[in-house]
This record gives C-alpha cells, structure tokens and sequence, in this order.
C-alpha cells in the first residue's frame, strides 16, 4: 500500500516528469485505463484520477494498459545495457557485430547512445576492451603478445597493438607493470550502479546518476594513473553478491575488501561511518566526537559527501543532529529509501 503523503509526492513527480522516480512508481489513469512511468510526456490526468503502483505488474494486475507513448513495459534503457554486458560476460571473446543486435530486439542506435553515457565508449568498444581485458590477463600470466593477440580476435599485429593502447596508454611489451582497474555495472532496485575495483581491493561504488559522476571518475583516474577495463575481478563478484544480499534483507554487513583514497581526516571519517550499525543513524556532530574533532562537523559532513562507495561506507547513515535526513549524493529519495529499508 502507498500512503496518502508518498501518493502526493509522486503525484508531483508525475506532473514534472521526473527521471529519478523511474522505476520508483508507475501511475495508472482511472479516466482513460493506460498506465505510465513518471516521466510520460503525455498530458497529465488529476491526481483524483491517478492510482500508484510500485510494479509495472501491480498496475496490470488492476487491469491497466501500458501507455503507447512512454511503454511502461519496455525494458529501462539500462536494461538493455545490462543485458548485454551480460551477453558480453557470457562469452567475452565473441567478435560483435551490429547484426547481433536483431537478437536483442534493441535497435543500435540507442544501445551506442547508453553505452556512451555508461562507459564512455560503444558497445563495441566495450566489447573489444573486454576482450582486450582477457589478452592482457594472459599477458600477465606469460603467454607471449602473439597469442595474446590472435585469442583477442586481432589478426594484425598492429591493429592489436592500436587497440590496446587506445586502452591501456602503451603497447603490451612497452608496459613495465600491467596493474589495471576493472569497472562492472551492477543493478540495483534504486538503480543501476557503476563499480571499480583492482585485484584486491573496491575502490568506488557509486549510484550512476550520482550528480557529477562523469567528473568523479576522471578525477579517479588521474589519481590512480591507470586504465580502467570492462571487467569482473573478485572484490567486483563480491560486492554484486553483498549487494543483492542487501537489498533482499538478508545482508547487514558488507565485507569486501574496500580501498580508501582520500586525506587522513577523511579516511578517519570513513572508518567511522562503517562502525554505524545497520538500522542506526548518527549525526554529523556525533562522528566528530567520535573521531575526536567536536568541533569539526562541518568538514565531517563534507567528507561524508565524498565517500566514494556508496552504501558499503554507509554514509546514508549520518543524518542532521534534528532529525533532517540532510543530504545524499545519491538523491535524497535513495537515502530516504535505504534508511526505510534498514528499518
Ligand atoms: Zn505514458
């Protein structure tokens, strides 16, 4: 059931088509039958007249149509994304070609445009940097360039050696240390998230319509001079495990291995927040006190905004000492929303 107060606050959603509720609610029209996503572009019914679903099944299920304009049944852009980075992970030395897109009843045009704005690159790209991921693994592991090469799917020698430094800065024999990051995409019912790990450790977790993320990981990158690949190392399996454990209720510590980038003060910050338990809250001024700077809270509060892993550093723990949830990377719906769900 969805309570008058939130039924009010979507409705105002509805009528200013907002983007971040999508996937939060789906809204069906008693006058006309159809039902529709937030961010529908047709003309908005009453609020008398809407009814709110959290599923696009609820709203079927009360005998609503999906709505021909905003095709509340379609899958998410991201899905689509999703979908095939999975295609990818499922067999990462395939040589894509716009004709396997038929498959996926996805039109290319769109699926360049999503993963432009998720990956920086096309799905080709994507495609080949992963393959190029697994090359530069043998690589590490001694196999000779050469084979590395022809399992890459690269015939030429130079088209190889091209490709590889579009991605990784310098040809594979030039490189004295072959140390690269790995980014995953995982799904989350707030939303899709963007992961960056290494070998050992998870260095950034992050809502992908965070406010400034584009910026974040070039900032992240020129921190850690290295390329950063499509790919799924250990800390990256562990934490899409932790998080779907999460979300389903049954996790309430996270337990991969994170890595911390940031000044003294802020790690200090950092460590605290991970003490917060499930389900509790503190103030800002609280982790001052408990890092031993009173009077610091304004600074506690800034680097509680720069945690750079979302949810596995629970900064949506730290709320205002009145009670005002104040503020969240994120959006300030999520933190509401993850405080609900530790409830
Ligand atoms: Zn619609």
């Amino acid at each position: 059931m969805i309570a008058e107060k939130q039924k009010k606050e979507f409705y105002r959603a509805f009528l200013e088509k907002n983007k971040a509720y999508e996937g939060i609610f789906f809204v069906g029209i008693k006058t006309t039958g159809i039902f529709c996503r937030p961010s529908c572009s047709a003309r908005k019914a009453k609020m008398e007249n809407c009814e709110f679903f959290e599923t696009a099944g609820e709203a079927l299920s009360a005998s609503f149509r999906p709505c021909q304009r905003c095709k509340p049944l379609s899958p998410h852009a991201c899905e689509v994304v999703q979908r095939l980075v999975d295609a990818v992970e499922q067999d990462p030395e395939k040589q894509w070609k716009e004709i396997d897109f038929k498959k996926f009843s996805v039109d290319p045009s769109t699926v360049r445009r999503q993963f432009k704005k998720r990956f920086g690159m096309t799905f080709v790209a994507y495609a080949r940097a992963r393959r190029m991921g697994l090359a530069l693994k043998q690589i590490k592991h001694g196999k000779p360039v050469i084979e590395a090469q022809l399992s890459s799917g690269y015939e030429s020698g130079s088209g190889f050696r091209e490709a590889f430094g579009k991605m990784i800065g310098a040809a594979p024999s030039a490189r004295q240390h072959h140390q690269v990051l790995t980014a995953s995409w995982i799904n989350t019912p707030l939303g899709p998230m963007l992961a960056i790990a290494d070998e050992n450790a998870l260095y950034l977790l992050e809502f992908i319509d965070r406010r400034g993320l584009d910026k974040e990981i070039e900032r992240f990158r020129k921190k850690m001079k290295l390329p950063i690949i499509p790919g799924k190392t250990g800390p990256l399996q562990q934490i899409e495990a932790e998080l779907k454990a999460y979300f389903s209720g049954k996790l309430r510590e996270f337990k991969t291995p994170v890595a911390f980038l940031g000044t003294p003060f802020q790690k200090k910050v950092w460590e605290e927040l991970r003490k917060i338990p499930f389900g509790e809250t503190r103030s800002y001024a609280e982790i001052a006190l408990a890092i031993g700077k009173p009077s610091a809270f304004r600074a506690v509060a800034s680097a509680n905004g720069s945690n750079q892993l979302a949810i596995a550093i629970p900064c949506h723990r730290v709320t205002h000492s009145s009670g005002a949830l104040g503020g969240y990377a994120g959006g300030i719906k999520k933190k509401e929303w993850l405080l609900k769900h530790e409830k």
